[in-house]
């Protein structure tokens, strides 16, 4: 009997449960698939605060991704919190022994509460050695900017000019959500290598939040890519995921 496909999550664990590895992990259940891990940090979070972040040591998230890769038929892998240059380097030293894989990273930088998950020193290596292995990088607003070492895009125009300057890096895809954004509809707009025209996913925007809504989106686009959908469903079908659980399960906004 073959075995199911699974997605390699390589992110940071959430006491709260909120965001993080349990989110990546319900989200590939969602899609019927099953996930191996490779545990990044573990931290202390509750839903306002992150008291404590605790990294792993970088040899051994290696470790974990290439046991993961040798015993189970991983189809996919999802990158989340990333503690630190070492770890993004050693978790790209496993990624370029396997180049068939595909890489979604959601270039997690800070938490909603506002501390961060991974500091501006981090940046060079992570739009240098990882994203170049990737064939998606899902930045919110505020992390393109971060990224490309520019201030938040305000309009289109520039959301595009940044994205494409992330392509650069040799990232095959961005993926630049709105939720960030104010306005009634939430917008992602996804681009290119290949000299397309920027694509638009849209949901309408609700008044209730959630956390790990992040962590959804790419674990979704994951498990899509692991199932070998074209990456634009992956996409449009992620979103869905994304929205369908807010409206379930996300608390309404304070006025
Ligand atoms: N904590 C961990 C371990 C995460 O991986 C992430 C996002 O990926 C966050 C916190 C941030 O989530 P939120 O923006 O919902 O606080």
């Amino acid at each position: 009997m073959a075995m199911t496909a699974h997605v390699l999550i390589v992110a940071g664990t959430d006491s709260s449960g909120g965001a993080g590895l349990s989110r990546d992990v319900e989200t590939v259940a969602t899609f019927g698939l099953r996930s191996a891990i490779a545990v990044t940090a573990v931290t202390v979070q509750t839903h306002t605060s992150v008291e404590r972040i605790e990294p792993m040591p970088p040899d051994l998230v290696a470790e974990q991704m290439r046991a993961a890769l040798a015993s189970s038929r991983v189809a996919a892998i999802k990158i989340g919190m990333l503690s630190g240059n070492a770890t993004i380097e050693a978790v790209a030293a496993v990624l370029r022994d396997q180049d068939k894989l595909p890489v979604v990273l959601d270039p997690v930088l800070a938490s909603s509460s506002g501390r961060s998950l991974l500091g501006p020193e981090a940046i060079g290596s992570l739009t240098r050695e990882l994203m170049p292995l990737c064939a998606i990088a899902t930045p919110n607003l505020i992390e393109l900017g971060i990224l490309t070492g520019e201030e938040t895009a305000r309009d289109e125009a520039q959301v595009e000019h940044q994205a494409r300057r992330l392509l650069e890096t040799g990232c095959a895809a961005i993926l630049v959500k709105g939720g960030h954004a104010t306005g009634p509809q939430s917008i992602d707009m996804l681009v290119v290598r290949q000299g397309r025209e920027p694509m638009h996913f849209v949901a309408p925007r609700l008044d209730k939040n959630m956390r790990g809504t992040g962590c959804m989106l790419a674990s979704a686009i994951a498990a899509g890519l692991a199932l070998g959908k074209p990456l634009e469903d992956c996409v449009h079908e992620a979103k869905r995921h994304v929205f369908e659980q807010i409206v379930s399960l996300g608390r309404r906004q304070p006025v």
